[in-house]
């Protein structure tokens, strides 16, 4: 494979540029790294592309954006030797031929320029370490000088160098490392993987929002609980998101256990993905049982109970977010929300399924209401074929009355049939407790169903509830 050409990987219209660059300047260039990777793996996607030069790399740059049709503006890192540019709506990066060398307190390099092997050795892994060359002596020509084809080939994750060197120098590599190995459905080589639980604690230098940009992509992989299984044998998740590993434990008090909730996570965590490409849905997943460890209680007459674990969680998911430096905003509620209603229809659908318990479960979950049922359906982890059936007929039902429910009463963007203003002009009277009394009223009708939500309805029971409480209609005169 390696003596093979590989001209016909390099089709992007930068590839002629950059060749062309390269032949006039007298200067080296390599397309490297993930690009060469995808190809040889025949993986699709809009990857973006990385070039390294035997020289100056942002100089290199600056010379293929004049020959481009588009002139595009060239970003630069001058103390990294690093620029960027797109093309075809794609990103592209330049960088020179380098070697490093690292301070043990920080993951920003000294760098030196370096040949191309150099490069090839600073990389983090031998797969993404492969470089096919653009220069006109042997264009298409794949340089592999760590056998990172064979590696390719056995799907192996390993380091160009020492593991203890690699990793310590940038611990964000493990994550990767790990990130790799989950989408690619590859394996980390033995000793690489010793060095990660080595080297875990090294994490502490990397910046969060680094470690969650990782943590999203295994989330986004096909089958996440490939990658958190390794984060957690690498005793790395236990410092990323110890509320998680908090779950895994089984007690037994008078012979009775309770399911271990950490394995349960991961198995809700793969069920959902395979019904949804949302990240924060899958966050909900990962995070829906959080509070079941602080909450953890054995009572004699009920055995194991877990009350207001879903409370305590949606309050845990905000300290996490806030740690972590994610995005505090609709996202997060979301994913609050989520977690604090994620018993909500299982406890439906083990039940008979009443309208009302549906009408109550669409107004509280408004627009997430699907997302809602894709969560607690992935929640069904049972192992016990009659339950498992039984579960996911109810959960059918549940949705069926949804679609039949949401026509019929529109509770899902409740607007409430009667206004404030409307009782106060009907009534002659200004803002006061009795209004949010009515209105509560009429609400708690509708939901229960005990009326439809309809504006005559509502008007009828608003004068029965008016008189009630003492109100005597205005009249104007
Ligand atoms: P993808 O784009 O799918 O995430 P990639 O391999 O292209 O995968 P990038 O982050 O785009 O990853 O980096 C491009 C290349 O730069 C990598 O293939 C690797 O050779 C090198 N690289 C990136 N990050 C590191 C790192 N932390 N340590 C060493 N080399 C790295
Ligand atoms: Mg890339």
């Amino acid at each position: 494979m390696s003596t093979q050409n590989h001209a016909a990987a390099l089709q992007h219209p930068i590839f002629s540029y950059v060749a062309k660059t390269a032949a006039q300047t007298g200067v080296q260039a390599y397309v490297v790294g993930g690009f060469v990777r995808d190809y040889l793996l025949n993986r699709s996607g809009k990857p973006d592309i990385d070039f390294v030069v035997v020289g100056n790399g942002i100089a290199f740059a600056e010379a293929v954006a004049t020959h481009l049709p588009t002139r595009p503006k060239v970003q630069f890192f001058k103390n990294f030797g690093t620029a960027m540019l797109q093309f075809a709506e794609t990103d592209i990066e330049f960088v020179g031929a380098r070697r490093e060398s690292y301070a043990r307190d920080s993951r920003k390099p000294i760098v030196e320029s370096g040949t191309l092997q150099d490069d090839q050795l600073r990389r983090d892994f031998t797969i993404n370490a492969l470089a096919i060359s653009l220069n006109e002596a042997d264009f298409g020509a794949l340089v592999d000088p760590f056998d990172g084809i064979a590696d390719l080939s056995s799907k192996i994750i390993r380091t160009p160098t020492d593991p203890d060197i690699t990793f310590s120098d940038d611990p964000l590599r493990m994550l990767r490392a790990i990130r790799f190995a989950a989408q690619l459905q590859f394996q980390i080589d033995s000793s690489c993987f010793d060095s990660i639980k080595r080297n875990a604690h090294r994490i502490e230098i990397i910046s969060r929002e680094r470690i969650i940009g990782e943590l999203n992509k295994i989330l986004e992989t096909e089958k996440p609980s490939l990658g958190l299984s390794l984060l957690y044998d690498a005793k790395l998740l236990e410092l990323i998101l110890p509320e998680l590993t908090a779950l895994n434990q089984v007690e037994e008090i008078e012979g009775q256990t309770h399911k271990n909730n950490f394995y349960h996570t991961l198995e809700v965590v793969d069920n959902i993905s395979r019904n949804t490409n949302d990240v924060w849905l899958r966050w909900a997943a990962l995070l829906h049982d959080i509070g079941k460890a602080p909450t953890k209680k054995f009572q004699k007459k009920q055995g194991w109970t877990f009350h207001g674990h879903e409370y305590v969680g949606s309050k845990m998911v905000k300290k996490i977010f806030i740690r972590l430096n994610m995005p505090l905003n609709q996202k997060m509620k979301f994913v609050q929300k989520m977690v604090l209603m994620s018993s909500r229809p299982i406890v439906l659908a083990q039940d008979i399924v009443t309208d009302s318990a549906v009408r109550r479960l669409i107004f509280e979950a408004g627009e997430d209401v699907e997302s809602l049922m894709t969560l607690c359906e992935a929640d069904i982890t049972t192992k016990n074929k009659i339950k498992f059936k039984k579960y996911h007929q109810n959960f059918e039902l549940v949705r069926q009355k949804i679609v039949e429910v949401e026509e019929r009463d529109q509770v899902r963007n409740f607007q409430p049939p009667i206004t404030g203003e409307f009782i106060m002009e009907t009534f002659g009277i200004g803002p006061s407790r009795e209004i949010g009394v009515i209105k509560e009223y009429i609400k708690e009708a509708i939901l229960e169903g005990k009326i439809a939500n309809d504006f005559e309805q509502a008007k009828e029971l608003l004068f029965k509830k008016a008189e009630e409480l003492g109100l005597k209609q205005h009249t104007n005169g």
